[in-house]
């Protein structure tokens, strides 16, 4: 089954009829990729999600698939190389969105971890990777780091070292799982909350409101996968003798104009005020600074950026590029997100592990926790392992395993299985089109998938024309992502299809109208509907830091 708005009333449908091996709350990375990999081990599953797809943390963190090197400092070996493993893996599955992204980690005179140090966790962290990283680490002199990272602090500068890991756009990652699963026939529905759970008997009841239309609808399944980030304890709460699992924390990045701060390269920055490791990263023809690590409490769905969130983070880049003064007037964009970290007893925030819970509750309810996007193949696995008792208990098939589909190529990875692969495609779109950066970009964003949007494009012609001019995107992503990428609102198109709302300066304003208007005429909106998803567009970005 396609993953179209389309869809969405014989989804429904589906989900009121039918008995699920496995039902699963959540629709981020661990929830998508655990329905992608139950319909892969041949169970029947749905995946109810009460927002868009991946619009939790998922779509909020620092789009690193990366070991984690900040963890070789906490000695969590083991995180690491599970981390490394997998950053290979999805290398090869998602190679269209899971791209090699230099590093510099510079170190100064008086720095809390000095180059030495540094370097042997360098090495560490390339054997941890069997040293088949897509390039080793190397050491920078001083006058090196100023031509890599122009802007650069030069005094007290000792060097730096230059490694590599990976960035991905972390949303289009769940839904590619997302696509995955309902390809593979899984019941997947955005929009549907989830308000209470009946477990404790063979046939476990989820009960769904539909958030569009207000309806309640009672989802049965033989087990229930809880994998709610960090509403966890909420959706949990309902049930009896609850203990609290999660100690979250908010993670907030800004973005400023290139010219701002013109890097290349990945930047690894010390906080001056806390010594916290801070990047600095390129983001598509923007650049992003990142994060912060702040106790939440609260709905994480109210999560926002403080000015003294932005001020921490501005604090850095003033400590690392004190001549670009760089000011909260220049962040035109934040976002924040809230890290679903298991309890733990330390009041560091930061010192909170990152490894993730997974655990099945008396009444044959499995939930995960924690965890990170990097490892979230292995992470859907385990749950797949924890699920297959309960759902044979309870009357399904017998306990199957891990299937080597699970390390397969994501949907748009399909078919690029070498660098050389992934280039042709590039050619050949870049051939159909006259804008070469608007391939790459499609070659990137959709991989194999690519060529469907240009069918959009044959039909009709002018959806080839840029969104806005300084941006490679097309309007033929907007029909594709109502049409074929469960896209039911346009903040869905706006903050995750397109990224408009990071990306463009104006954060997507001067377009929404025509975004509106072409997914209304794709989902039957109404003229009301139209203008209500305008307001509710213009909320969001209202809520988003501004400087004033
Ligand atoms: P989520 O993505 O939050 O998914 C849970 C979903 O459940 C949500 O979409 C939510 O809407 C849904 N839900 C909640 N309640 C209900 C209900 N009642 N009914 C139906 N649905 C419900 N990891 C990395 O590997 N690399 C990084 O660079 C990185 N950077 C990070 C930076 C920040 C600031 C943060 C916060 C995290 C970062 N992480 C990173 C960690 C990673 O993002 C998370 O571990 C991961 O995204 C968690 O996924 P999840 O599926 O558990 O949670």
């Amino acid at each position: 089954m396609a993953l179209s708005g389309n869809e969405r009333p014989a989804v429904l449908e589906r989900l009121g009829r039918q008995i699920f091996d496995l039902v699963i709350v959540g629709g981020g990375i661990n929830g998508a990729a655990a329905a992608r990999a139950a319909v892969l081990r041949g169970y029947s599953a749905a995946l109810v999600e009460q927002d868009d797809i991946g619009s939790g943390t998922s779509s909020r963190s620092s789009r690193l698939i990366h070991g984690g090197l900040r963890y070789l400092e906490q000695m969590e070996l083991g995180l690491v190389f599970e981390s490394v493993s997998e950053r290979a893996l999805l290398a090869r599955a998602a190679r269209h969105i899971v791209r090699p992204l230099q590093f510099v980690f510079p170190v100064y005179r008086g720095d809390r971890v000095g180059l030495g140090t540094v370097r042997l966790g360098m090495w560490l962290y390339d054997a941890l990777a069997l040293f088949r990283n897509y390039e080793r680490h190397r050491k920078l002199a001083p006058e090196e780091v100023s031509q890599v990272v122009p802007g650069i602090r030069e005094a007290a500068l000792r060097g730096a070292l230059g490694y590599y890991d990976y960035r991905t756009d972390d949303g289009r990652l769940v839904l590619e799982n997302a696509i995955a699963a309902a390809r593979g026939g899984a019941a997947v529905a955005s929009y549907a909350r989830v308000e209470g759970l009946e477990a404790g008997r063979r046939i476990k009841v989820v009960n769904v409101r539909d958030r569009l239309s207000g309806e309640t609808l009672a989802v049965r399944g033989r087990t229930v996968l809880c994998a709610a980030g960090p509403w966890t304890d909420r959706v949990l709460g309902n049930s009896a003798r609850h203990q609290r699992w999660l100690r979250p924390t908010k993670g907030v990045h800004i973005v400023v104009p290139h010219e701002r701060l013109p890097v290349k390269s990945a930047v690894v920055m010390q906080h001056p005020a806390d010594a916290r490791v801070v990047f600095l990263l390129p983001f598509y023809e923007r650049t992003v600074v990142g994060t912060t690590d702040t106790d939440f409490e609260g709905d994480p769905a109210d999560a926002n950026t403080t000015v003294g969130d932005v001020d921490y983070l501005l604090e850095a880049v003033a400590q690392y590029f004190p001549s670009a003064h760089l000011g909260r007037g220049d962040v035109f964009a934040t976002w924040a997100g809230v890290r679903p970290l298991v309890q733990a007893d330390t009041d560091d925030p930061s010192a909170v592990s990152r490894e993730e819970r997974i655990e099945t509750l008396p009444g044959g309810v499995v939930v995960v926790a924690g965890g990170k996007l990097t490892t979230y193949r292995r992470i859907a696995s385990a749950c797949l392992d924890a699920a297959a008792d309960v759902i044979a208990e309870a009357g399904g098939p017998p306990r199957r395993h891990e299937v080597e589909g699970e390390r397969a190529p994501l949907p748009g990875g399909e078919g690029l299985e070498t660098e050389a692969r992934l280039e042709e495609l590039g050619g050949r779109l870049s051939s159909r089109l006259n804008d070469p950066e608007v391939a790459a970009q499609l070659c990137h964003a959709y991989g194999s998938r690519a060529p469907q949007v240009l069918e959009l494009v044959d039909e009709r012609p002018e959806l080839a024309g840029r969104m806005l001019p300084d941006l490679p995107l097309v309007w033929a992503q907007v029909v594709f992502a109502a049409r074929e990428e469960l896209a039911l609102s346009l903040a869905d198109v706006m903050v995750r299809r397109t990224q408009l709302t990071y990306r463009a300066l104006d954060q997507g304003r001067g377009v929404a109208v025509r975004v509106a208007k072409l997914m209304g005429d794709e989902l039957s909106w109404s003229e009301a509907k139209r203008k209500e998803e305008l307001a509710s567009y213009d909320r969001l970005l209202s809520l988003s830091f501004r400087n004033e």
